[in-house]
């Protein structure tokens, strides 16, 4: 890729930030949700922040808290306190109107189970976030242009039926990166694929980190992934438990997660 393309894809569109802000901070996130006449504390104080560029692991056993500390990231669901910056913008003071737009041009989202709309072709559902909101250029050249980054330049008018899963994935992170946002964020990205394909996913992630500068944000009960990514952050019963290689190691060791 030449370096002026890679310049397009670095720079994050339609708001500008100042230089140095982190891609996120979250500070002393807490999430409680009633059940029956109790509440449950799923969130007990997180706090991170994550640099621009960085491809982050949050790691922890199934029910720790991950998935629900991506929405809360994702500006998908609220904390009950603390606070979350995506890019600068703190999102859970934001507006409505303002976090719409935080979400869609600041944030990509990857669900686990890929979420394509399956009457579209590959290249329909990576041009779809571009139809909301401002977006300079033209979207159907801006998709292709990210299906070929993903490698799927040869299946642009598929539908996600005549897709493996490992190609729905790359659709749905051609989508993520559609608006090139600050963040992109992954929930479990190799639940749903075989070996070969987890680790092909995982190569493109750091491929695309390199190519694009975005963040890469994601969740994982599988230490294996998270040895992929520059750091860990491991979470255990709502809490930041241990930031250490020590821990992922320990992870690798067949610790039950
Ligand atoms: P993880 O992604 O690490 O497996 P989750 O964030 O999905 O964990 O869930 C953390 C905990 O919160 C679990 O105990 C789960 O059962 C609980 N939980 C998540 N969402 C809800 C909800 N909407 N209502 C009640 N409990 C929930
Ligand atoms: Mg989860």
């Amino acid at each position: 890729m030449d370096t002026s393309t890679t310049a397009t894809f670095a720079a994050s569109r339609g708001m500008p930030t100042a230089a140095g802000t982190p891609a996120l901070e979250a500070t002393d996130v807490y999430k409680s949700l009633p059940l029956g006449r109790e509440r449950i504390d799923i969130l007990k104080g997180i706090s991170a922040r994550v640099g621009r560029g960085e491809f982050v692991a949050i790691v922890g056993p199934s029910g720790s808290g991950k998935s629900t500390l991506l929405g809360i990231i994702a500006g998908l669901d609220s904390p009950t306190s603390g606070r979350v910056s995506v890019d600068g913008v703190d999102i859970t003071t934001a507006s409505e109107a303002r976090l719409a737009a935080v979400r869609n041009q600041k944030i990509g989202m990857v669900f686990q189970s890929f979420n394509l709309i399956p009457t579209l072709t590959a290249q329909e559902n990576a041009e779809a976030p571009l139809y909301i909101g401002k977006h300079p250029g033209k979207p159907a050249a801006r998709a292709r242009e990210l299906l070929a980054l993903v490698g799927l330049g040869h299946r642009l008018a598929n539908r996600p039926n005549q897709l493996s899963s490992g190609e729905q994935q790359r659709v749905a992170v051609a989508r993520a990166l559609a608006a090139a946002p600050a963040i992109v964020i992954m929930d479990e990205p190799t639940g749903n694929l075989d070996q070969a394909n987890g680790e092909n996913v995982l190569r493109m992630i750091r491929d695309l980190r390199d190519r694009t500068g975005t963040t890469f944000i994601i969740a994982t009960h599988d230490p294996t992934v998270a040895a992929a990514a520059d750091r860990a952050i491991r979470i255990v019963d709502g809490r930041i438990a241990d930031n250490s290689a020590a821990a992922l190691a320990r992870g690798a060791e067949g610790e039950q997660l």
